[in-house]
């Protein structure tokens, strides 16, 4: 399919400014509603302390008997070593190890549906998307709110505080937009807000139906119209009518990203004006990368490229860009992301869902790339399961144990996913960091008989979703004893909401 020509490439007079102030950025809250620790109009932030039994405090060691301390939904001090007995009135006790948010770098909220029902028989990733397809053809902005607020949730309930939304549900089913253009990425925007999670909307640009094996362009299918503006011109019209303030925020909870789909789904001349949109508002931008080896087959017949090269031409890579999966990369591809300081998004679970592959962490690290993780497909949501098949994926691919230590997993999960979704002010216990906590109970049938000087390793390499008992977003709580506070019953507003997708 030949595509237009980008009518005037980025609106950079019209887009956001560059991003700045970051750290000043709000917690999440309900649209009308303050945060837990703000300030009612004129009044003084009210002071939140924690007294954490052990804390992860981020990129450095366990300490015991952490005072935390938060207003306004920041970070004011953190205080090691501080006995129960001397802990100011009020303060909230946090048995177990405290950790800061987890943030989901790659999801697509709705593929949640297709949870178990695509693990009976046999099939491909093609033969999955083929279901994924069919569960995208039926929402509407109303029933993807309940589905993503449901999936948020669920998300919240795991320990995460930020979701990197990979947005390509953009318009009524056979491409018509609604009366809002964005009104299915402003659904997911108020998923989150009411799930209390903070989200990166990735508005992503999507204008083919993929690539034949000898490299010709296919034309998109009838789902697939829901997904396209027609070109990266009229992409790049709709984003900036998303309204992003000059930090990139699109409510205190949300700000703007952009992401290209793919190689297969976007054309090389159509992915620089979404790079330059990037560029000139400081957005993250993200894309998925050779997630399979026909992907790699395609672009070379296609373009004489690999994937890689192809998105490096186009201005695709940096620091500010993240490429999800990156599973099947030549040297020089691993070197060209390393170099540019590329972050990569592993998928741990998606991939071995979809039978993508094991892609070369260890060698992307090694280049230079920062790494994250995101539950993508959502076959499970796990944050602390997808970063330890971080390491285990290495271990079965190299023979070698202990490539990525605990610290650096739950580096992937925290302080590296947020930055690589533009929260670069999030996932570190650190004054002026935003207040983040996430509570692991370590006397769980899982975690029983843990050591306070391996409590990292013991969660990392053997907690689960269902170990997180307390979640705080922005100095909010977010969920308590294991109940969300904002969405009571989380399995039953999954039910609801999936039912009518799925009959
Ligand atoms: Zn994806």
């Amino acid at each position: 399919m030949t595509s237009p020509e980008p009518a005037a490439g980025p609106k950079a007079a019209a887009g956001p400014k560059a991003a700045a102030g970051l750290r000043a950025a709000g917690p999440p809250e309900a649209a009308g509603r303050p945060a837990a620790g703000r300030p009612a109009a004129g009044g003084r932030a009210e002071v939140r302390r924690w007294h954490a039994e052990l804390a992860w405090l981020g990129r450095g060691d366990v300490r015991a008997g952490v005072l935390i301390e938060a207003s306004g939904g920041v970070f004011r001090a953190v205080t090691p070593d501080v006995p129960p007995d001397a802990v100011p009135t009020g303060t909230e006790r946090r048995p177990g190890l405290t950790l800061p948010g987890l943030a989901n770098a790659h999801s697509h909220a709705f593929h949640r549906a297709l949870r178990g029902i695509t693990e009976a028989g046999e099939g491909t990733f093609w033969t999955w998307r083929e279901r994924m397809y069919q569960v995208a053809g039926r929402l509407s902005p109303d029933s993807y709110l309940d589905l993503a607020r449901a999936v948020y949730a669920e998300m919240a309930l795991a320990g995460v505080t930020c979701v990197g939304e990979f947005h390509y549900l953009h318009h009524a089913p056979g491409g018509t937009p609604y009366a809002d253009p964005n009104a299915m990425g402003r659904a997911l925007i108020q998923a989150a807000a009411e799930a209390g999670l903070r989200i990166t909307l990735l508005d992503t640009c999507y204008l083919t139906g993929g690539l034949a094996p000898d490299g010709t362009a296919v034309p998109l299918s009838p789902v697939q119209r829901r997904f396209t503006d027609g070109d990266a011109g009229r992409w790049a019209d709709r984003v900036t009518a998303l309204g992003p303030d000059e930090h990139g925020l699109l409510a205190p909870h949300a700000r703007a990203g952009v992401a290209i789909h793919s190689v297969r789904a976007v054309p090389p001349d159509q992915m620089h004006p979404v790079a330059e949109w990037s560029h000139h508002s400081g957005a993250p931008l993200h894309a998925h990368l050779s997630e399979q080896p026909a992907e790699n087959e395609a672009c070379l017949a296609a373009y004489g490229a690999t994937p890689t090269r192809v998105l490096d031409a186009a201005g695709a890579l940096g620091p500010r860009s993240t490429m999800v999966h990156a599973t099947h990369l030549t040297r020089h591809d691993i070197e060209l992301l390393g170099g540019s300081r590329t972050c990569v998004c592993l998928c741990p679970t998606t991939e071995a869902f979809l039978a993508d592959g094991i892609g070369p962490a260890g060698a992307l690290a090694a280049a230079g790339s920062p790494l994250t993780v995101g539950s993508d497909s959502h076959a499970v949501i796990d944050l602390l399961d997808e970063a330890r098949r971080v390491e285990l994926d290495e271990r079965l691919a190299s023979g070698r144990r202990g490539r990525f230590g605990a610290a650096a997993l739950a580096e992937a999960a925290t302080v590296a996913g947020h930055t690589c979704l533009g929260w670069p002010q999030a996932g570190e216990i650190v004054p002026g960091a935003l207040a983040d906590l996430v509570t692991v109970r370590l006397d769980t049938p899982r975690l029983a008989g843990a050591a306070a000087g391996t409590a990292l390793e013991s969660v990392i390499f053997a907690g689960t979703a269902a170990d997180v008992t307390d979640v705080v977003a922005g100095g909010r709580d977010v969920v308590r004893h294991g109940r969300h506070l904002l969405v009571p019953d989380v399995s039953a507003a999954l039910t609801q909401a999936l039912g009518p997708l799925l009959a």
